[in-house]
């Protein structure tokens, strides 16, 4: 079969003028086959919630519903909800912590629904939940990026071995969705990059997840300090950068992160993510 035949029987498209009947044939038989297989595939294996499991959706509009958003009290800096600040306006968490993000912000608790969702995405690969997280969280991402002026979205990376096991990259994926749907002209640059796998972080504390952490990412370019340069080359006068990640636990990860883009392009950092782990000062094993 002709490269152009092979390419219109791959995406299902009409045969290109030229071609023999004999390709025309297989690639009208093949376009048929795969609608019919994905109608089999349809019915074998149904859309089904992740959280709920019934039929239809990826997320159902019930379990929608039950995404619990983090309210209007939160600290301004961390990002813990229904935080009681202390001094300089900081949370009893995070007062006396180095973090390297002027500000983070979550749309949801990490409460049932969003670990389902989170895990589905991650683990099951699931990948469509990206777009759905993102209709989701975009109130609250689009009240994070009115607040920076000229943002360039960015998000965490995974190192290349997680990105070839998995797939894909969640942060990147959800990140992406969420400047799709924004309804404003966003940049989206990988700014950071992982340069060593490290162990999963779920079973540590606070500091070992910073030891964990330390000197695995690194910028992916080294601009001109307060000039960030898009991939294409353009020098663009950008006022902060808002990190994405799918959620924020002990802050170990963003803060990392955030301190290799601030460093490197002078900018204020701001983290975004979807869902903001709870857990109390002393029991960070989350
Ligand atoms: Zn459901
Ligand atoms: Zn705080």
């Amino acid at each position: 079969m002709s490269a152009d035949a092979a390419r219109a029987a791959r995406d299902g498209g009409p045969a290109p003028w030229g071609v023999s009947g004999l390709d025309r044939m297989r690639t009208v038989a093949g376009s048929r086959w795969r609608r019919r297989a994905g109608r089999l595939l349809d019915l074998l294996f149904p859309t089904r919630c992740v959280s709920c499991g019934d039929f239809g959706a990826l997320l159902c509009a019930e379990c929608r519903c039950w995404l619990q958003p983090l309210g209007a009290e939160y600290c301004p800096r961390c990002g813990r909800p229904g935080a009681a600040v202390s001094k300089g306006g900081w949370c009893a968490d995070c007062v006396d912590r180095d973090l390297h993000f002027v500000s983070a912000r979550s749309a949801f608790l990490y409460t049932d629904v969003a670990r389902r969702v989170i895990a589905a995405l991650k683990y099951g690969g699931e990948r469509g939940l990206a777009e759905i997280m993102a209709q989701e969280a975009l109130p609250a991402f689009r009240e994070v990026v009115a607040e920076v002026p000229s943002p360039v979205v960015t998000w965490v990376p995974s190192h290349a071995s997680t990105r070839s096991a998995r797939g894909f990259n969640q942060a990147q994926l959800f990140a992406r969705a969420l400047v799709a749907g924004s309804g404003r002209q966003l940049n989206a640059w990988e700014l950071v990059r992982k340069t060593r796998a490290t162990p999963r972080q779920q079973t540590l504390s606070r500091e070992e997840r910073s030891r964990n952490l330390a000197r695995s990412f690194a910028p992916v370019r080294l601009p001109a300090r307060g000039v960030p340069v898009s991939p294409w080359g353009a020098a663009e006068d950008v006022g902060g950068i808002v990190v994405v990640d799918d959620v924020y636990t002990t802050g170990a990860t963003a803060s990392e992160v955030a301190g290799v883009a601030a460093e490197n392009w002078g900018v204020p950092v701001h983290v975004f993510t979807f869902a903001r782990a709870m857990h109390q000062v002393s029991d960070l094993r989350d």
